[in-house]
């Protein structure tokens, strides 16, 4: 059970030493101080502190409290009344709204669209709207999760398992969505992909953009609510959604979790794809056996949900595969936070020890189940990092090797 009130803070300060964010600035007064110490302060209306923007809402504070306060939501929450008062910057509309701009750049060539996006003078105007030309942004996939679901013919099977893609896949990593849609197909299951699901929300809420957010949970949910009602289950891959499903949407839109009794919580994919294998359904006989040491990251929201480490669990599963866990603390992104201008040497500087202890290992493959970690680590290391469902799906389909 987490707490929002601020009276159960005992002040341990257990949540000042794991914050990655604290450790690396002195913008930011650390967790105790911009939660609950502050929340005393907002509850007589006293006014926001600049810090609180610098709060990467990571959720490492909300994992180590011994008292188990939401710290995390509490300046998220600050952060979302004060932006009711004070617009977003065009900067921030940008960060939030990645799914509208994939909408609009699938009718451009994504080579011109990516071009547009490295040269050397859009960096430049990126820059100066306060997105940091030092930082890779991510480049749209030629064709996009929805393109690639309508043209991949599925055999036909029986049992049934819907997908949420969320932004990330839709947009940037359909390959990752594809493969799941294989090793699915491989188990036994044909894959729905229900068009009206749409951006979890997350970037939207953590850059201001309240109401936004909630047209897309109510759309989500209500999708959801039609398939729960059908019996089937409905997979996401994404970290940063299956936390916006599982614990966001009921502290920022209670009324709309409501109907569906507060259980918005989707499957996730990976954990799926284990039980597949434990029940003989996904057989490994037949991967391939070549030694690859693979080193993987648990993304911060992934951590935050307690649902322990499918994807690495997936990796070790596999013969051949050494995999071992980074456990070098957050990759510094949190989401859009470590593109913006102000934030990038903090990212960077909060990454640092994973980038470290991935150079140092001399690996050559790492892993993570979050799309914009795995941009970070690359841009961190130069090292290829992919999913573990990439990796698992290329050693099983012997059409990749
Ligand atoms: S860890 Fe929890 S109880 Fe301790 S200072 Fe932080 S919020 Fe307060
Ligand atoms: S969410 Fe992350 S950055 Fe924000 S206070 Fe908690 S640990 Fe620090």
């Amino acid at each position: 059970m987490k707490h929002r009130n601020p009276d159960k803070c005992v002040a341990c300060s257990t949540c000042v030493v794991q914050c990655p964010v604290a450790e690396v600035t002195s913008k930011f007064l650390g967790p105790r101080m911009t939660g609950p110490a502050s929340e005393r302060f907002r509850l007589l209306n006293a006014g926001e502190d600049e810090s609180l923007s610098y709060c990467a809402n990571c959720k490492n504070c909300n994992i180590s409290c011994p008292q188990g306060v939401d710290v995390a939501n509490i300046n998220m929450l600050a952060r979302t009344r004060y932006s009711r008062e004070h617009r977003p910057s065009f900067r921030d509309w940008i960060l939030a709204h990645g799914e509208l701009e994939a909408d609009l750049v699938r009718f451009f060539p994504s080579s011109l669209v990516n071009f547009g996006m490295v040269n050397p003078l859009t960096k430049f105007v990126l820059d100066a709207i306060g997105i940091s030309k030092k930082a890779d942004l991510p480049t749209f996939a030629r064709d996009q999760f929805p393109a690639l679901f309508k043209s991949y013919r599925q055999p036909t099977l029986h049992k049934k398992v819907v997908f949420f893609p969320g932004c990330y896949i839709k947009a940037y990593a359909p390959e990752t969505g594809i493969d799941l849609v294989w090793l699915l197909n491989r188990a036994g299951y044909n894959v729905i992909y229900p068009e009206n699901f749409c951006c979890c929300g997350t970037p939207l809420y953590t850059n201001g953009f309240e109401k936004d957010a909630r047209k897309n949970a109510a759309v989500n949910l209500l999708e959801l609510k039609k398939w729960r009602e059908e019996g089937i289950p409905v997979l996401s891959l994404c970290p940063s959604c299956q936390l916006m499903f599982r614990s966001e949407i009921p502290i920022y839109f209670p009324e709309l979790a409501e109907e569906l009794d507060g259980k918005t919580a989707l499957d996730d994919a990976q954990e799926f794809i284990l039980s597949c294998i434990e029940k003989g359904e996904l057989p490994l006989a037949g991967a391939e056996q070549n030694k690859l040491d693979v080193m993987y990251h648990a993304p911060c929201h992934l951590r935050a949900q307690g649902i322990g480490m499918p994807g690495l669990e997936l990796l070790k599963k596999l013969p051949g595969v050494h995999a071992v866990n980074a456990d070098a603390g957050c990759c510094g992104i949190s989401g859009s936070y470590g593109f913006k201008k102000e934030k990038y040497d903090i990212g960077m500087a909060v990454g640092s020890q994973l980038f470290r202890t991935i150079k140092d290992s001399g690996i050559e493959q790492v892993a993570t189940d979050c799309g914009t970690c795995r941009v970070q680590i690359m841009h961190g290391t130069g090292h290829p990092v992919a999913h573990p469902l990439n990796i698992l799906r290329r050693r099983l389909d012997t059409t990749r090797r």
